[in-house]
């Protein structure tokens, strides 16, 4: 594998929304281009995968596993790196049904880049984490390293907490989508309580976030 491009990610640039209604209430709204960071994988996913990668490789894997609906975004990135950066990829995607259907292209896209995809039942998608479920993958695909669903775990979170640097410190807020919590928990860390964070869940019954997040986070767990 060649790794280099993951060790040294150049900071991106940020880009003003220029929007009347913000001029008018006097707000300054700015965005991190952190879809520039990669040519391919892109944005808060790579940083996710980045020490996962990282960790794999010191432990001789291969193949890396990882888990997700039919449009995510980290298993698209996850094809990616697999094909950048030379390891085997396989997608673990929820809904058997979808093998009736022609793929999707997200997933269309993430096959091409060499991904090996496993459809499996939504019952069979929720117990993703038992042992005897893992198990059964193992017999199936040989041995793999797993990065769980959305990539977000502590060595997700480290690589999130990367994208934070001084320029976050010229804002009152800093805003971000949440999916699977890690790249909330990764800012939260990097701030270190410096500013206030405000996520926005993509779905609608967010409760499980703040354990997740509270799990990898030391600093938000004073305020949960
Ligand atoms: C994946 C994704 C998120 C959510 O990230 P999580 O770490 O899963 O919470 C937010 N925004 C965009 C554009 C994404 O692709």
């Amino acid at each position: 594998m060649n790794l280099a491009a993951l060790h040294n990610i150049s900071p991106c640039p940020i880009q003003n929304v220029n929007m009347p209604l913000l001029e008018e209430r006097n707000i300054k709204l700015d965005i991190l281009r952190e879809d520039m960071n990669h040519p391919l994988i892109q944005g808060n996913k790579l940083r996710k995968l980045k020490y996962n990668i990282l960790e794999a490789h010191r432990l001789g894997f291969e193949t890396i596993l990882s888990f997700g609906g039919a449009f995510s975004n980290h298993i698209s990135a996850l094809a990616a790196a697999g094909k950048a950066f030379g390891f085997n990829s396989i997608g673990v995607i929820r809904g058997d049904e979808l093998t009736k259907q022609p793929l999707n292209v997200t997933l269309k896209d993430a096959q091409e880049r060499g991904m090996k995809l496993d459809f499996v039942s939504r019952s069979a998608y929720r117990s993703k984490n038992h042992p005897e479920f893992i198990k059964t993958l193992k017999n199936h695909w040989g041995n793999f390293f797993i990065v769980p669903e959305g990539g977000s775990n502590e060595l997700g979170v480290k690589g999130v907490t990367e994208m934070v640097d001084e320029r976050f410190l010229d804002y009152d807020f800093i805003t971000t989508a949440v999916g699977s919590g890690g790249t909330l928990a990764g800012i939260l860390q990097g701030l270190k309580n410096q500013r206030k964070v405000l996520g926005f869940p993509a779905l609608r019954n967010a409760d499980y976030l703040k354990d997740e997040i509270g799990k990898w986070n030391l600093f938000s767990r004073k305020h949960s």
